[in-house]
């Protein structure tokens, strides 16, 4: 891997800047770092102790002195120091080579606000871009699911990340309509975590909530829906307990947020013109984000919109691939970039 990291040093890079990961490309090199948006802070000297992957395996086991931040939780950021931290860190671990200045692209989360866009701009310059651009999100993640953005004609596109949801109808290469929501995969997660305390009253933690989201989650009916054990703590007698979940049951768990994915794209229907709800009828309604890999919510989103639903071959990768073509393409897409020069 350091090798690979070496011979691409000095290139330009695109970034997702993601509620829950951050994954990073090269130019001519693809992706080359996907890492949890996560950083471990000592908090007696609130220096970073971890970031990536590793701090991600500290949440919810970590002494008094030490706190896992997810810097970005809520699709704004919620603290601007670590998530500077956190990108300079990931922009170092793939940019070796210092006297080469890259063009970075951050693809930031649409909600942002313009100070905290400056900010991330400073935070790319500070790590050694030569220009730095930002990208927002849905926009990226339409040309990383192959949309056809620049056409007279609408798409739309339902991102489904960890902290907010947001969905888009793009035509000639502007947004036309969009509704972000803080409601993502995050939400999910918590609602798990409620509905087992008042139904089991079992508390379990964060990480065991979305293994079981991932595992036995989903938000339409299927064949041979299966069941999970899960950990946790009885809150009567303070021992571990451990409990057996079905499918049906994680389903109701999750009802209400999945209610509220499913209103933000019924209500970015209704506000779309007709002529591009035309198209979109035709093209279908692209679905990306690690949301999007909920099991039947195509189904759902089908069954409530009335749409084609098209799930994104990687919704995972959507983003940054979106984002990193801008660099590859950079004279023909350079457009949906937004930037300020080098303070
Ligand atoms: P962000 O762009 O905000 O960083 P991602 O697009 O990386 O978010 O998606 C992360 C979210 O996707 C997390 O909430 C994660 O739990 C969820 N996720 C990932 N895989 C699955 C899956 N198989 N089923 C349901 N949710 C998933
Ligand atoms: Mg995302």
């Amino acid at each position: 891997m350091a090798e690979t990291l070496l011979s691409f040093a000095g290139q330009d890079m695109a970034i997702d800047l993601g509620t829950a990961n951050t994954l990073v490309y090269v130019r001519g090199g693809g992706i080359v770092l996907d890492e949890p948006s996560v950083v471990a802070i000592n908090s007696q000297n609130s220096k970073a102790l971890a970031v990536g992957m590793e701090a991600k395996r500290m949440i919810g086991r970590t002494p008094a002195s030490i706190t896992a931040i997810r810097p970005l939780r809520d699709g704004v950021i919620a603290d601007f120091d670590i998530t500077e931290k956190m990108l300079r860190y990931f922009i170092q671990k793939v940019h070796r080579r210092r006297w080469a200045r890259p063009r970075i692209v951050v693809c930031v989360p649409s909600g942002i606000t313009p100070v905290e866009r400056r900010a991330v701009e400073e935070a790319a310059y500070h790590a050694g871009a030569r220009r730095a651009y930002t990208i927002e999100e849905p926009m990226a993640a339409a040309i990383g699911s192959g949309l056809p953005i620049g056409e007279p004609s609408g798409s739309m596109v339902v991102d489904i990340g960890g902290g907010t949801t947001e969905v888009a109808v793009i035509s000639l290469g502007g947004i036309v309509v969009s509704r972000s929501i803080r409601v993502g995969g995050d939400e999910l997660d918590t609602a798990i975590i409620d509905w087992i305390k008042k139904e089991h009253n079992v508390l379990v933690g964060e990480r065991t909530a979305e293994q079981l989201k991932m595992a036995v989650g989903s938000a339409w009916p299927y064949a041979d829906e299966p069941s999970a054990e899960v950990r946790g703590r009885d809150l009567v007698t303070g021992l571990p307990k451990t409990i057996l979940l079905s499918s049906p049951e994680i389903r109701e768990a999750i009802e209400e947020p999945t209610q509220a994915i499913v209103d933000a794209v019924k209500f970015t229907l209704d506000k779309t013109p007709p002529e591009l709800a035309a198209d979109i009828v035709e093209r279908g309604i692209v679905l990306t984000g690690g949301g999007a890999l909920l099991m039947g919510l195509d189904h759902r989103l089908a069954h409530e919109t009335g749409m084609p639903i098209v799930t994104a071959a990687q919704p995972l990768q959507s983003v940054v691939i979106g984002s990193g073509k801008c660099l590859e393409e950079f004279d023909a897409l350079h457009n949906v970039l937004a930037s300020s020069a080098r303070p």
